[in-house]
């Protein structure tokens, strides 16, 4: 039977609770113990596959096609686990469910209540995962912070699992912030203190509490919330604000989670071995030459709109010793004319996914400038797109080449609606989601990036490469070198009279991991570094007999 490990917030949310989580998992994973994990979010959406990323960030989808929470991202990066829906659960999801249900006639007779019906049914997803993944422990985050009005029912259903499957085999960690103040310079606990208040007015003692810091965190302080919080000492975790995510789980561990959670869960565990993690850690820390890469996207105001793009990035350049300048640059200022000069100092191009005509002209200049100026470029999914939108414009000498996504009636069609979109009338979870097979061409940049043939990608999109364009594009250079085993969808394109500008109609950024880089990121950083930035001079050879 799996133990269960809760992760509730305090305060206020953003503090990172989600990295915290993924962290706990990569330090009972350093002991051998399995762990598979569960993202609860309050929200009404069934999935946040219809809200824009400026509501939530990016929109992470597994292998099997669920649209998730970003958070997962996280968990597969740290614990290098491949999740699946069942980590993803909503109000949305549960509340469709029950209702569902009585309409079925499931509770004839009955009253349907948040108690018992609700939190009956969100236990349900938490056997579910624990049953599907074998896991010896499934640890499950809360999102939002404790008192939000919509995540009540997830506190009653995690309190109600300590007399379900008995004390010894809960935990619950509270994720907090200690507040800064300037004037008197000091960390203010009386937060933390409340939020533990507001948690045990559910009926929920937390175990530990995790301390959320941009300030060292004193001893004075530790005893004081575990004084306040009837907290042992030593489940006073101190975990100031690190340069890189990554860290986390090395200081939580220094700190001692790791044996409190095995002693306090009675697990089985092995000695723990972080040091790959830690050199891994090491060479992050460790500053090198910068490689800068422009990501020109719809969405830049907001980071986490593109959290994976980013990750994969920082995995690629770890790869080749490098660190990665990111020039974040809004589609829709390149629109404006000299808009390329933002440009002038990327050494490679980066055009990730989006959805609606908002900056895709500049997008489409984007394309342009890496083809004309030999850039390195790396398209995804709507980036590959604006690259064959951009082709198309320059082979036919129009500038009406177009995706139906932005111009229904356009003459040249060359991004079309998938033929099983067709007829799909409902927007939320109806793309072309999750993995699918692609045949890599043989001596392609895609096929040498990946060492072989056959590959699987997660997918999210609803438009496709037109195959009524392909001859004319193909026989003016491009190569599409990646293709659905039937022939049928054009997955991966690149251009034959270019370094490197490879796009993929798939999310290459969501299988990234810190130690092993995505070969197509790989790849594109790898040429990116020797591309020369403005100002740089090639080196001169010296002279013979020197
Ligand atoms: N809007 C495009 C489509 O639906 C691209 C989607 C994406 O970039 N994820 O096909």
């Amino acid at each position: 039977m799996s133990k269960y490990i809760f992760v509730t917030g305090g305060v206020v949310s953003s503090v990172g609770k989600g990295i915290t989580v993924a962290s706990i998992g990569t330090i009972l994973k350093s002991r051998r113990i399995t762990v598979s994990v569960q993202k609860l979010d309050p929200y009404l959406n069934v999935d946040p596959g219809t809200m824009s990323p400026y509501q939530h960030g990016e929109v992470f989808v597994t292998q099997d096609g669920a649209e998730t929470d970003l958070d997962l991202g996280n968990y597969e990066r740290f614990i290098d686990v491949n999740l699946t829906a069942e980590s993803n659960v909503t109000s949305g999801q549960i509340y469709s469910e029950v209702i569902a249900k009585e309409r079925r006639g499931d509770f004839l007779g009955g009253t349907i209540q948040v108690v018992p019906h609700v939190t009956t049914e969100i236990k349900g997803r938490f056997n579910q995962l624990a049953q599907k993944s074998q896991a010896e422990v499934v640890i499950i985050e809360v999102g939002g912070t404790v008192g939000d009005i919509e995540g009540q029912p997830f506190l009653e259903a995690i309190r109600q699992m300590r007399n379900d499957v008995g004390r010894d085999n809960v935990l619950y960690v509270h994720v907090t912030l200690l507040p800064y103040l300037t004037s008197t310079q000091e960390l203010k606990t009386k937060p933390t203190q409340h939020s533990v208040n507001e948690l045990r007015r559910i009926g929920i003692q937390p175990d530990i509490i995790i301390c959320r810091s941009d300030y060292p965190i004193s001893e004075g302080i530790r005893d004081k919330i575990s004084l306040f919080c009837d907290v042992e000492r030593q489940a006073v975790i101190p975990l100031p604000t690190v340069s890189t995510i990554y860290e986390v789980p090395l200081i939580l561990e220094e700190e001692g989670l790791g044996q409190l959670i095995v002693d306090k869960l009675s697990l089985k565990a092995h000695q723990t071995d972080l040091s790959q993690w830690r050199e891994l850690v090491t060479r992050l820390k460790t500053p090198h030459e910068p490689v800068n890469i422009a990501l020109v996207g719809k969405y830049v105001e907001l980071k986490d709109a593109y959290f994976s793009v980013r990750e994969a990035l920082h995995h690629a350049a770890l790869y080749h010793d490098r660190d990665i300048n990111l020039l974040w640059i809004s589609s829709e200022d390149l629109e404006r004319d000299g808009g390329e000069t933002l440009l002038r100092s990327a050494q490679g191009i980066i055009v990730p996914g989006g959805f609606g005509i908002r900056g895709i002209e500049g997008m489409v200049k984007v394309a342009s400038y890496a083809r004309n100026n030999k850039i390195p470029y790396l398209g995804l999914c709507l980036g590959m797109q604006v690259m064959v939108v951009e082709f198309a414009r320059y082979v036919l000498d129009s500038t009406e080449p177009n995706s139906v996504e932005f111009d229904a009636n356009t003459p040249y069609p060359v991004i079309d609606i998938l033929p099983e979109q067709k007829a799909i009338k409902d927007k939320g979870g109806t793309m072309r989601l999750g993995n699918y097979p692609c045949q890599l061409v043989e001596g392609s940049l895609a096929a040498n990036a990946y060492g072989q043939s056959l590959v699987h990608e997660r997918h999210r999109h609803r438009f496709e490469f037109n195959n009524k364009f392909r001859l004319p594009l193909e026989k003016a250079g491009m190569i599409c070198s990646g293709l659905s085993p039937d022939g049928k969808l054009v997955e991966v394109c690149e251009l034959a009279n270019h370094p490197w500008m490879v796009s993929c109609q798939f999310h290459p950024e969501f299988s990234s991991r810190p130690g092993c880089p995505h070969p197509l990121f790989r790849d594109f950083v790898g040429i990116a570094k020797d591309v020369l930035r403005e100002g740089a001079q090639p080196s001169l050879p010296l002279p013979s007999g020197l």
